[in-house]
């Protein structure tokens, strides 16, 4: 393993960053690979763990990647260079929902604030190409979206709520066709079909 990875991830675990888990992000290289993806949005950049990942799967594949925190903006931007990756991957320090993009994506990763999930995909739905995928991250919450016991905490509560709204938005959207995976914290991919 790169070092320069292994750094990502123990100052992700000391600064309780919440980047992808090793067994989901093995999972969504996985499928960039197979699916011969090629150019990336993703919401919810962190330090540029995930999209440097992505980015280091193939070497024509490009992200661009969006987040709010001006720290982890900062370091996000430092990670990239110690890739080389400036021309590959770049990063819109803005809110998501402030970002107006004409290009279009074979991929979309959402990765942001788990309560505004459907919001993104409906904001970005226009940016993502036939046939192509939008994957969602966090979808299980540590098991807490398919839970019977009573959650304490209002705050927790009002993010499981809203990602088991979210789940169900996925099942009945008519435009996709949705499959679940229990990998990692709970991963969404679902298919934009050709109408
Ligand atoms: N994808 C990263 C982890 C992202 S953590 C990885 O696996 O390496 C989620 C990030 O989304 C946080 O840094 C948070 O600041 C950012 N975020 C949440 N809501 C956002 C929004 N509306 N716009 C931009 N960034 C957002
Ligand atoms: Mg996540």
């Amino acid at each position: 393993m790169d070092h320069r990875i292994e750094e990502m991830q123990i100052y992700a675990k000391e600064h309780h960053v919440p980047i992808m888990e090793l067994d989901g992000i093995a999972f969504v290289l996985n499928y960039i690979k197979e699916h011969h993806i090629k150019n990336i949005l993703e919401i919810g950049t962190a330090i540029g763990y995930s999209a440097i990942r992505m980015c280091l799967v193939d070497e024509d594949i490009t992200v661009t990647t969006i987040e709010r925190d001006p720290e982890r903006y900062a370091l996000a931007i430092e990670n990239i260079k110690k890739f080389a990756l400036e021309d590959r991957i770049h990063v819109l320090f803005q809110d998501a929902f402030d970002v107006e993009l004409d290009d279009m994506f074979d991929m979309i990763f959402i990765d942001a604030a788990k309560s505004q999930y459907i919001k993104f995909f409906e904001k970005f739905d226009k940016n993502l190409k036939k046939q192509g995928v939008v994957i969602s991250d966090n979808l299980d919450f540590h098991g807490m979206t398919h839970t019977k016991e009573p959650i304490l905490s209002r705050n927790v509560r009002g993010i499981v709520r809203k990602l088991n709204l979210y789940i169900d938005f996925l099942k009945e959207n008519k435009k996709y066709d949705t499959m679940f995976f229990h990998i990692g914290d709970g991963i969404g991919v679902s298919i934009k079909k050709v109408d």
